[in-house]
């Protein structure tokens, strides 16, 4: 089944989530959430009728930051593919993560000490610290809002209704993690 996304606004009318179309008519159905706007152009089937599936839904909570550990490809979309020391453009398979502070002097997996770097500032690196290598970052890393990871997850799934109603509520440029 094709899964669309379904923005999710907390009590206060902040986005926070997406959620699958499917989940999100569940939680329609189980009285769990709000829902504010319903796909025009796109419908749950049942055997005896079809339903318009949700696309802007809230739900009476306030959401707070969980943590979440970074993968790779997210800390490249965050950094938007970009070496962190030279600025360059770099593919998908040939970027790098660098460790800010090196694991061996014990840098930690995280969003803070992450960065996406290309091979040639990843060998000349190596080992040391930024210092030490005489390098210096281009922009200080940080942990995105779980409300950008949901937008990373699902950028390659963003319709022409999901669009218009995350402008609506205030989320422009999807690009700009
Ligand atoms: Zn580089």
């Amino acid at each position: 089944m094709v899964l669309y996304p379904t923005l999710v606004l907390d009590k206060t009318y902040l986005p926070v989530s997406i959620f699958s179309h499917k989940k999100a008519f569940l939680l329609e159905l189980l009285n769990k959430c709000e829902v504010l706007e319903h796909y025009k152009t796109i419908s749950l089937h049942s055997p005896s009728r079809n339903y318009p599936a949700p696309l802007v839904i809230r739900i009476p909570v306030l959401i707070r930051h969980w943590e979440s550990s970074p993968t790779r490809r997210a800390v490249f979309i965050r950094d938007n593919f970009t070496c962190a020391y030279c600025g360059k453009t770099v593919k998908d398979n040939e970027a790098t993560i660098d460790h800010i502070v090196p694991k061996s002097r014990g840098g930690k997996w995280q969003w803070e000490n992450l960065v996406t770097c290309c091979s040639e500032c990843n060998q000349k690196k190596g080992n040391k610290t930024p210092k030490e290598a005489g390098m210096e970052l281009l922009f200080k890393p940080k942990k995105p809002s779980n409300f950008q990871i949901s937008l990373n997850r699902w950028k390659n799934r963003f319709n022409e209704e999901f669009l218009g109603a995350l402008s609506l509520y205030g989320i422009r440029n999807v690009e700009a993690i």
